[in-house]
């Protein structure tokens, strides 16, 4: 499984549709300040279901759609979309290719799609959840995170443990199991 490229449209500093394409291995992505380097990384926590405004350095939702700029209008919706070589079955679908979409419109509203097939939220945190690339997963490490990760409590501690060591799924399933 790899990160095949990222395809971002009115998300941020993105006013028109790009695709960003990764190569397996290591991918540096260099630029000036203020380019969007972090925005591209926002985007990707942003489809992955961030709900956390903040952590995508904004204060609101709306906060999230291009806003205009050099003589473009701003964007009606921010749309995202990751492109997964799922070759080796690394998620349980089958699928060789996993696209997973996030579109959010000026009013607020989200929409969550598979292979441009609509999905819930639930869904997606279900898909990523102890694969180590959810949103709360350590696959994204933005700055300021590894000395929270030093200063954690005990407690704070025992969850990320937990979710590396991929049991965070089981825990969740009991929890759901007991409400029911
Ligand atoms: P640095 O090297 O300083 O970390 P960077 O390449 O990571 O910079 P970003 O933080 O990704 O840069 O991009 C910041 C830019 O994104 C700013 O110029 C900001 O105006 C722009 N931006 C953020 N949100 C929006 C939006 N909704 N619409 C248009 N532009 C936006
Ligand atoms: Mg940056």
């Amino acid at each position: 499984m790899y990160l095949k490229g990222v395809e971002i449209a009115g998300f941020k500093s993105f006013g028109e549709r790009v695709n960003i394409n990764f190569n397996q291995g290591i991918t540096s992505i260099v630029g000036p300040n203020g380019s969007g380097k972090s925005n591209i990384l926002d985007s990707i926590l942003w489809v992955l279901g961030e709900q956390s405004y903040k952590n995508i350095r904004a204060k609101e939702s709306k906060d999230i759609i291009f806003s205009g700029g050099e003589g473009k209008k701003p964007a009606n919706f921010a749309e995202v979309s990751l492109h997964i070589d799922n070759r080796d079955r690394f998620f349980p679908v089958e699928l060789e290719k996993v696209k997973v979409t996030r579109k959010m419109y000026q009013s607020g509203e989200n929409e969550y799609l598979l292979n441009d097939k609509k999905i819930r939220l639930k869904d997606i945190n279900d898909m990523f959840l102890d694969t180590g690339i959810g949103k709360s997963a350590y696959s994204v490490i933005g700055q300021g995170k590894v000395e929270r990760i030093i200063s954690s409590s005990n407690r704070e501690l025992k969850g990320i443990i937990e979710e590396a060591a991929g049991i965070k799924k089981f825990q969740q399933q009991k929890l759901e199991s007991i409400k029911k």
